[in-house]
């Protein structure tokens, strides 16, 4: 079984617990690495989202911010806390970000100067909200509208995701079927939203993660057996996380998970060191180069 979860998140951000925390209950479990992923979603009118209000009653706020500089500061200092955490521990923590994609070039720029200043060890790409006319929706945004919207905002999900997987910024792509959360996108409609979804990210040379955390609520991971069969179909080489907010959840639901995958074709199991191999085009822009402003 898989000994590793590149897909976690800590106290600061939206996990419960802290990066030690996380830390020992991986060294507990004999794992031989660990990541931390927490969140990276910038966006201009994140705080005018509709699920903003719900995220500062909840008190995750925090993981949304309205700038790159923003979020960076938030970053610098828990990737400073791994750091001196791993200067003594046994296993060293990687560090990482589940970061979500907007497809423009003002979010790319932005994107690539964090990178280069932040230096994290890699890098998932997500997409947790469906961008309309400069406001987000999230996923409970999109099980609640009309019919004709839901539709709409749908394909425009699987759009992101496609535009994600072929950004070659990230190094392997979170839970593509998200949508599943709120119980939309299993109808036989999706099919080919899905299939051009798997056939970028096999041209793209791309990775995909197999999160166990949607055993919680049905009996697959994210993505749906359907999904694994194509991606096994496209020999799509996988990785298996638990996204794990606490301790108690790291680990969970691999056994299954990975049973699971092996009975949908699926054959190329990453190990941390894959994931970190895949070359990035993380190169700044030409035009900040010269017109760099080092806001960070
Ligand atoms: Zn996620
Ligand atoms: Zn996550």
């Amino acid at each position: 079984m898989q000994k590793f979860s590149l897909h976690t998140h800590t106290l600061g951000f939206d996990g419960q617990q802290t990066e030690l925390e996380m830390l020992q209950q991986a060294e507990a479990l004999g794992w031989s690495h660990i990541g931390i992923s927490n969140h990276f979603i910038v966006h201009p009118n994140i705080k005018k989202s509709p699920m903003y209000y719900y995220a500062e009653k909840g008190n995750y706020a925090a993981i949304y911010s309205e700038s790159f500089d923003e979020a960076v500061s938030k970053f610098a200092s828990h990737y400073q806390r791994i750091d001196e955490i791993n200067q003594t521990s046994k296993i060293k923590i990687l560090k990482g970000m589940e970061v979500d994609y907007f497809d423009n070039d003002n979010w790319r720029d932005g994107f690539a100067k964090a990178i280069a200043y932040l230096k994290p060890d890699y890098v998932i790409g997500s997409a947790h909200f469906v961008e309309r006319q400069n406001i987000l929706y999230n996923s409970h945004d999109v099980r609640t509208a009309s019919q004709v919207e839901q539709n709409w905002m749908l394909h425009r999900y699987w759009q992101n995701v496609r535009a994600a997987a072929g950004s070659n910024l990230f190094n392997f792509m979170a839970h593509l079927d998200l949508l599943k959360k709120v119980n939309l996108g299993s109808s036989a409609e999706w099919l080919d939203d899905e299939q051009k979804t798997i056939d970028i990210i096999k041209e793209s040379g791309m990775a995909i993660e197999l999160n166990s955390s949607a055993f919680k609520f049905c009996a697959e991971p994210y993505p749906s057996k359907r999904i694994m069969q194509m991606a096994g179909e496209a020999d799509i080489p996988v990785i298996i996380s638990d996204d794990a907010h606490k301790s108690a959840q790291l680990g969970s639901y691999f056994e299954q998970t990975e049973e699971m995958a092996k009975n949908c074709g699926i054959k190329k199991f990453l190990t941390p060191c894959d994931i970190m191999e895949r070359r990035l085009n993380h190169k700044l822009p030409s035009k900040l180069l010269i017109n760099s402003r080092n806001r960070f």
